[in-house]
């Protein structure tokens, strides 16, 4: 089986997972369990993500998260690449606001601080009332609409609450020049055919990256490997070396 065929299976069975995983990747509970000074599974979900994307960057939105398998199946209806620029910043203003909340609710919270990894769910199982589906169709909704109106991954580029703690461990780990998975370009070899853009499920310009050798300072790029595995020349590889000027 090739990588982007493993790629998508893990995807998929991510997205066939969610029932049981939602309140895991979900940000409400956070603020739920720290207003009773509970830590739970959401929040050591998210501190994972953070720790893990200092050495993986982005690889957790590119082979295992089920919003992205979603948009990914969304390609399906619209192709074209989200329209970048402010949009972008949407999400991060979700983020400020909401680790504002977190720190009142924290403040605010009462009791002992204690862990509780399956805080809210039943047995480990998030959706397990029938009334939590109107939950798990809203946020389908909301991850999906963006997809199918702006294009690819668009919620990944304008809303997602978690892409700000991986952009974050991403940079936190160049600061402190951890070697971190990316991918590298041989930007001679390069012949500017575009077949590695045409795959790229976050629509980079993934033929300009290549052609300048920056991937490394894209923090839009989820080390999905589409592009690696189209390029017929070989001009892209997957590295954990430090890259120069980062
Ligand atoms: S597919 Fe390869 S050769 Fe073609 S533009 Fe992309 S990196 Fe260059
Ligand atoms: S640039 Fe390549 S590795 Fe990065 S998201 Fe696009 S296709 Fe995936």
């Amino acid at each position: 089986m090739k990588r982007q065929q493993i790629r998508k299976l893990i995807l998929l069975v991510s997205l066939l997972l969610l029932p049981i995983t939602m309140w895991y990747f979900s940000p409400a509970i956070i603020i739920m369990g720290l207003v009773q000074h509970v830590l739970t599974g959401s929040f050591f979900v998210f501190l994972s993500m953070l720790v893990i994307s200092m050495f993986m960057g982005r690889s957790f939105c590119g082979f295992l998260c089920p919003a992205g398998a979603l948009q990914e199946c969304a390609m399906s209806i619209n192709v074209r690449p989200a329209k970048q620029g402010r949009r972008r910043a949407i999400k991060f203003v979700i983020w400020t606001v909401w680790l504002a909340i977190l720190v009142f609710a924290f403040a605010g919270g009462q009791g002992d601080v204690r862990a509780d990894f399956l805080f809210m769910t039943d047995h480990g199982i998030s959706i397990s009332k029938p009334v939590n589906y109107i939950i798990y169709y809203t946020v389908i909704l909301l991850v999906l609409l963006p997809s199918l109106i702006c294009g690819r991954r668009a919620a990944c580029h304008y809303i997602c609450w978690m892409a700000p703690f991986l952009i974050l461990g991403e940079k936190i780990g160049k600061l402190l020049h951890i070697p971190q998975l990316h991918i590298k370009a041989d930007k001679n070899k390069c012949i500017s055919c575009n077949k590695c853009e045409s795959v790229c499920p976050m629509g980079l310009k993934v033929e300009r990256m290549a052609k300048a050798n920056t991937f490394y300072k894209c923090s839009d790029c989820i080390q999905c490997g589409a592009c690696v595995d189209k390029c017929s020349r070989k001009v892209l590889s997957y590295s954990w070396k430090a890259e120069k000027g980062r």
